[in-house]
C-alpha cells in the first residue's frame, strides 16, 4: 500500500490533519487503533484555547493579539529554551489561523462566555474570549459512521455552575463540544476521500537509513506495510492508558483508573524509540482531581469549587485552594504527599452541597445506594463519625471545618484565597454574591469521597520543533516524521494557560505539521509576519 501521508490516530488532531492534507492535494490514510473514532477528543468538552481568534474584539469580548498571548505564556513559565520560545511564538501566531480554518470550513465556533484564562491575574491574561468550543454540528453523520463515533460516558459538563445546573445530567442527548468537533471534521474528511482504517494499530515505523518512509499496522490479523511518500504524523495521544509507562514516568502513586478517558497507550513513545527521538516532560500530565466509582474516574470541577465543601489530607488539614485550575490542584496533591498524606485526599461536603450541586457523576439531591454500599461515597450524621469512617484524623478535620466556617462567614479565604480569582468564580455558585465559592459546612448528614490526582492525558512525549518535526537528541529532525498533541512533549511545560489548551495545541501542531510536510509552512509563516 502506498499513499502520501499517513496519520496515526483519529482524534480531532488526526482528523484535522487529514482534512488539511487532503485539501492540499495529498492522498491520505488515517490508521486508528480503536473500533471507534474521536479518541479523547470526543469524550471531552472540546474546549479550545485559541488566543487572538476572530471572535475576540466584538460582542463584549475583549480584543486580543498574539503578542499579549505570548506575554502571558512567558509570564506563566518564563521564556525557557530557544526551542520552547520558538514553539510558543509559532503557537500564538497559528492559533488564530486554526480558528479561522475551522470557521471557513463551516465548523461553527463560539466563545465559552465568562471563562477566563487559568491565571487571570497574570500579565497578558484575558477575562474571556480565548476558550472556544464547536457549536452543535450542522448535520448528523450517516448512521454507519455515527455508530463508529466514540461517545463519552455521562459526565458533568465543564461549564459554569449555572449552566451546569440548567443542563440535564447523565445521558446527555446532545453532542458535547468534543463530539461536535469530531463529527464536523469527519463530515469534511469522508466526502473528500480520506481513507480511514479502524482497528488498525500502528505497530512500527518503516525506516530507511534513519528516515521514516511509512508505517506497519496490524490489520485483520496481518501486518500491513504502508509507504508514505510525504510523511507520517503521529496523532495517537500519550501514555495515560498504560500502567507500566505511568509507573515508570509519572509521580507515584499512579493509576490508569484515575485517567478520565484518554486512550493513549504509549504508541508514540515506542515509535520514538525506533528513531532515537528526544523525549521530554514525561513526569507531567494534564492533572485534574477526580473521584472514582464503578471503576471510572470523574472530574470534580464543580463539586470541589462549590460552597459548603472542602478538601483535606489524611491529617484532616486543608492544604490547597480547592478551586484552583485542575493542573495546579493535581500537582499540589503530589507535592503535599509526603508520608502518603494527600493521595488520596478527601472532599468533605455538607447536606446543602449534596442537595444543590453535582458530585462526580451524581446529580444534586441523589443518594446513590450502590456507591454508598461500595464505600465510594461515605455518609455520616456527625463529622466525628465521618472522620472515623474514612480514616482521617478527627481533631484535624474538626479543626479545619471550624476554621473554614469562620472564613466562609467572612466571605474571605485568608488561608488559600479560594474564590478570589475570576477563574474560581466561574465555577462557583453565582447566587452567593460575596464569595461564590465559600459556604459553611454545618448541615448534616455529612458526605465524603476520596480524591485522586487524575488526568485528562499525559503531557510528556516526543520533542518536536515549531514545525512539529520530531527531533533527535542532537536536535536534528527525523526525516519523514511529525507529531502533535499528546504524542509530543507539551509546549506549555507544567503550566496550564487556559481551559482547552491541550486540544488547541494538538490542533495547531497537527496543522503546522501537515503544512510543513507539504513544504508550505515558510510561506504561511512569512504571511503571518
Ligand atoms: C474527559 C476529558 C475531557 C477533556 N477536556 C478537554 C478540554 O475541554 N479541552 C482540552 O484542551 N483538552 C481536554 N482534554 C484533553 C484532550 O481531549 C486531548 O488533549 C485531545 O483530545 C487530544 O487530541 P488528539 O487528537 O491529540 O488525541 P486523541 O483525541 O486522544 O486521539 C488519539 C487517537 O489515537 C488513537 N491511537 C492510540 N494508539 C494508537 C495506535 N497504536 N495506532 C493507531 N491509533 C492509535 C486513539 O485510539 C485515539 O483515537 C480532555 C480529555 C478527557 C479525557
Amino acid at each position: 500500500m502506498r499513499t502520501d501521508v499517513v496519520i496515526v490516530g483519529a482524534g480531532a488532531s488526526g482528523l484535522l490533519a487529514a482534512v488539511a492534507a487532503r485539501r492540499i492535494g495529498h492522498r491520505v490514510l488515517v490508521v486508528e487503533r480503536g473500533a471507534t473514532l474521536g479518541g479523547a477528543t470526543s469524550a471531552s468538552d472540546g474546549h479550545l484555547w485559541l488566543p487572538g481568534n476572530d471572535l475576540t474584539g466584538r460582542n463584549g469580548i475583549p480584543s486580543d493579539s498574539p503578542e499579549e498571548a505570548l506575554a502571558y505564556l512567558d509570564a506563566l513559565a518564563g521564556r525557557g529554551s530557544d526551542l520552547t520560545a520558538a514553539r510558543r511564538a509559532a503557537f500564538v501566531r497559528t492559533a488564530a489561523v486554526v480558528a479561522r480554518w475551522l470557521s471557513t470550513s463551516k465548523i461553527g465556533l463560539e466563545v465559552v462566555r465568562s471563562l477566563p484564562d487559568c491565571r487571570p491575574e497574570v500579565e497578558g491574561a484575558k477575562p474571556q474570549g480565548r476558550t472556544l468550543r464547536a457549536r452543535p454540528p450542522a448535520a448528523t453523520l450517516d448512521q454507519e459512521w455515527a455508530e463508529r463515533l466514540r461517545t463519552p460516558a455521562a459526565a458533568a459538563p465543564r461549564s459554569g455552575l449555572l449552566a451546569t445546573l440548567r443542563r440535564p445530567f447523565g445521558g446527555r442527548s446532545e453532542l458535547n463540544g468534543g463530539g461536535a468537533l469530531v463529527t464536523e471534521l469527519l463530515r469534511r474528511a469522508l466526502p473528500s476521500d480520506v481513507e480511514i482504517w479502524l482497528e488498525s494499530p500502528l505497530t512500527s515505523l518503516l525506516l530507511d537509513g534513519g528516515a521514516v518512509r511509512g508505517v506497519t499496522v496490524e490489520r485483520e490479523g496481518a501486518e500491513v506495510e504502508v509507504r508514505a511518500d510525504r510523511g507520517v504524523l503521529l496523532a495517537c495521544g500519550g501514555f495515560e492508558a498504560d500502567q507500566e509507562l505511568r509507573e515508570r514516568h509519572l509521580p507515584h502513586p499512579t493509576s490508569t483508573v484515575w485517567s478520565t478517558g484518554g486512550g493513549g497507550d504509549g504508541a508514540a513513545l515506542r515509535a520514538g524509540l525506533q528513531v532515537d527521538a528526544a523525549l521530554a516532560g514525561l513526569d507531567q500530565a494534564w492533572w485534574t482531581p477526580v473521584m472514582v466509582t464503578d471503576g471510572a474516574a470523574h472530574r470534580l470541577d464543580v463539586a470541589r469549587v462549590a460552597p459548603h465543601g472542602l478538601i483535606v489530607d489524611r491529617a484532616g488539614d486543608r492544604y490547597v485552594n480547592e478551586a484552583e485550575p485542575g493542573g495546579s490542584a493535581g500537582r499540589r496533591m503530589y507535592e503535599h504527599n509526603w508520608g502518603d498524606r494527600s493521595v488520596p485526599s478527601f472532599l468533605i461536603v455538607d447536606n446543602r452541597h449534596r442537595k444543590q450541586y453535582p458530585l462526580g457523576p451524581w446529580p444534586p439531591g441523589t443518594s446513590p445506594k450502590s456507591a454508598i454500599e461500595a464505600g465510594d461515597l461515605v455518609r455520616a450524621t456527625t463529622l466525628n463519625e465521618l472522620a472515623e469512617s474514612i480514616g482521617v484524623d478527627r481533631a484535624g478535620l474538626l479543626g479545619s471545618v471550624v476554621a473554614f466556617n469562620q472564613l466562609a462567614k467572612r466571605g474571605k479565604d485568608t488561608d488559600f484565597g479560594r474564590g478570589e480569582s475570576a477563574w474560581d468564580r466561574f465555577f462557583g455558585d453565582p447566587v452567593l454574591r460575596r464569595n461564590p465559592c465559600l459556604g459553611g459546612i454545618d448541615r448534616q448528614p455529612y458526605w465524603a469521597l476520596r480524591v485522586y490526582p487524575g488526568d485528562a492525558g499525559t503531557k510528556g512525549g516526543l520533542v518536536i520543533d515549531q514545525r512539529s518535526r520530531v527531533l533527535r537528541e542532537d536536535s536534528n529532525p527525523v526525516p519523514g516524521l511529525w507529531a502533535c498533541g499528546g504524542s509530543a512533549a507539551s509546549l506549555f511545560g507544567d503550566t496550564e494557560p487556559g481551559d482547552g489548551s491541550a486540544l488547541a495545541a494538538a490542533l495547531v501542531e497537527a496543522y503546522r505539521g501537515v503544512v510543513d510536510l507539504s513544504d508550505q509552512l515558510d510561506r504561511i509563516d512569512e504571511a503571518l509576519g
